[in-house]
C-alpha cells in the first residue's frame, strides 16, 4: 500500500482549472478510452479488467463493479441505458459533488468505458436537485468533450457512438435510490419501484440499465489506465482501492480527502485535524446517516474498508460519510435531527416506512421534550424492527438503523432524559 492522496477521483485537485478538458488530458485523460475504441479492445477484457481491481460500487451498497456490469444483456436487439448516479443527498455525503466540481472529465470519460462495454450508446448522469454550481460545471464539461469530439457519433473516428445528458434532479433524498431515480428521469414522480424486475433488465423506459456511482465511474479510467492490480494494489483484500471519505462534523477541518482503503481511523481523523477544540471523541457514523452509529473505542480499531467496519464495528462504510461526534454531543437530541430527516424524505408509498418514520420521530421527539416514558425505548425498538426489511426499498431500514444503534450504544442517555426530563450532559 501506497500512502498518497488524490490519487485517484481527485487527481486534478491543485492543478489550475482543474475541471476543464485541458487539465484533465495533462494528466491522460481520454488516452484510454481513445485506445480502447481504436484498438477495438474486447468488452470481455475491459470487464475483466474492473473485476480484477476489486472495485466496488462507492454510493454504499458495496456490490462488484465488474460483475454489476456482466448483467448487462450485451447482445440485446434495442435501445440500453448506462446511468450515473451523482444523487447524494444523505446526511454526512458530500465527495460526489467535488468530482464534479474538480473532475468532470473523469466521470464523462469512466462512462464512455462503461458504455463501450456494456454496448449503450445513452446515458444520463443524474445530478442532485440542490447543487446548482455542480450541476453547470458537469454541463460546461459534456460541451467541451461534445466539441472534441469524445461524445457524440463515431466518436475519435470509430464506429463507437456514445451520448450523455446530465439530469438535473429536485433535491429528494429518495431519488439517490435507483429505481426511484429512474422513475425521475422518466418524467414521473421519484418514487422506488418494486424489485424485481431488476434495472438490468427494466430500467430506464423499461429498457436494460445499469446504474453506478459517480465515484465508481470516475474510478475507472484510472484502473484502466494503470491496471487492475495496481488499483487492487492500493486498498486491502476485499476493499480495493482508494476511497473518498467526507469527514464531517465536530473536526477542526471537515474535508473531503481521497485515501487508500484500509487506512486507521485515528490517521483519517487527524487528516481532518482531529476532534475539535481539544475534546475527546464520543462516537462516529462512519459511512451516512443511515448505519449504525459507532461509539469512539470501537471506532478507534477500525481501519477505512468495507470489512472493518463491519466486523469491528458493526456498522457499514457506506458511501464513506464520516460524521464525527465529540464529547458533548446530545445523543437524543442528534436521534430526534435524523429521525426528522427520515420521517420528511419517506415518499410514503408503503405503510411501514410512511407511518413508522412519523412515529419513531414524534417518540424520540417526546423523549427530547422531557416527556418521555420509560416504555418508549421499547416501543422505538419494537417500530423500528416492524419498519426493517418490510418496506419497498432502503429508506425503511435507513430510518430504523440509528434509532436502534443510538438506543443500544447510548441507552443511559435516553434513559437520563426520561427520568430527569433533560440532558445529562452539563453542556
Ligand atoms: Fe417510499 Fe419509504 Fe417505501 Fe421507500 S420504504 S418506497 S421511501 S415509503
Amino acid at each position: 500500500m501506497s500512502s498518497s492522496f488524490n490519487q485517484v477521483c481527485f487527481r486534478t485537485i491543485g492543478l489550475p482549472n482543474p475541471a476543464s478538458l485541458k487539465t484533465y488530458r495533462s494528466v491522460g485523460g481520454y488516452e484510454v478510452l481513445k485506445r480502447i475504441i481504436t484498438e477495438k479492445i474486447p468488452a470481455a477484457d475491459i470487464i475483466a479488467e474492473i473485476k480484477l481491481s476489486g472495485l466496488r460500487g462507492r454510493g454504499g451498497a458495496g456490490f462488484p463493479t465488474g460483475l454489476k456490469w456482466t448483467f448487462m444483456p450485451r447482445n440485446y436487439d434495442g435501445e440500453k441505458y448506462l446511468v450515473c448516479n451523482s444523487d447524494e443527498g444523505e446526511p454526512g455525503t458530500f465527495k460526489d459533488r467535488d468530482i464534479l466540481r474538480y473532475n468532470p472529465h473523469q466521470i464523462i470519460e469512466g462512462m464512455a468505458i462503461g458504455a463501450y462495454a456494456m454496448g449503450v450508446k445513452t446515458a444520463y448522469n443524474y445530478i442532485h436537485g440542490e447543487i446548482w454550481a455542480e450541476y453547470e460545471i458537469f454541463e460546461r464539461a459534456l460541451d467541451e468533450a461534445r466539441v472534441a469530439g469524445l461524445l457524440g457519433d463515431n466518436i475519435l473516428g470509430t464506429d463507437f457512438t456514445f451520448n450523455l445528458y446530465a439530469h438535473h434532479g429536485y433535491g429528494a433524498y429518495i431519488c439517490g435510490e435507483e429505481t426511484a431515480l429512474i422513475e425521475s428521469i422518466e418524467g414521473k414522480k421519484g418514487q422506488p419501484r418494486f424489485k424485481p424486475p431488476f434495472p438490468a433488465t427494466y430500467g430506464v423506459f423499461g429498457k436494460p440499465s445499469t446504474i453506478n456511482n459517480t465515484e465508481t465511474f470516475a474510478s475507472v479510467p484510472y484502473i484502466l489506465q494503470h491496471g487492475g492490480q495496481n488499483f487492487l494494489d492500493l486498498g486491502v483484500a476485499n476493499s480495493g482501492g482508494t476511497k473518498l471519505f467526507s469527514i464531517s462534523g465536530h473536526v477542526e477541518k471537515p474535508c473531503n480527502v481521497e485515501v487508500n482503503m484500509g487506512m486507521p481511523f485515528s490517521e483519517l481523523l487527524a487528516l481532518a485535524g482531529g476532534v475539535w477544540k481539544g475534546r475527546k471523541l464520543k462516537a462516529v457514523i462512519p459511512g451516512g446517516s443511515s448505519v449504525p452509529v459507532v461509539p469512539a473505542d470501537i471506532m478507534m480499531q477500525c481501519t477505512m474498508d468495507y470489512d472493518s467496519i463491519v466486523k469491528v464495528g458493526g456498522s457499514m462504510l457506506g458511501a464513506g460519510s464520516v460524521i464525527v461526534m465529540d464529547e458533548t454531543t446530545d445523543m437524543v437530541k442528534t436521534l430526534d435531527r435524523l429521525s426528522y430527516f427520515y420521517y420528511e424524505e419517506s415518499c410514503g408509498q408503503c405503510t411501514p416506512c410512511r407511518e413508522g418514520t412519523g412515529w419513531l420521530w414524534r417518540v424520540v421527539r417526546r423523549i427530547a421534550e422531557g416527556k418521555g416514558r420509560m416504555e418508549d425505548l421499547d416501543l422505538l425498538t419494537d417500530v423500528s424492527n416492524n419498519i426493517s426489511g418490510r418496506t419497498i426499498c432502503a429508506l425503511g431500514d435507513a430510518a430504523a438503523t440509528p434509532v436502534l444503534s443510538f438506543i443500544k450504544h447510548f441507552r443511559p442517555e435516553f434513559e437520563y432524559y426520561i427520568e430527569h426530563g433533560r440532558s445529562m450532559l452539563k453542556v
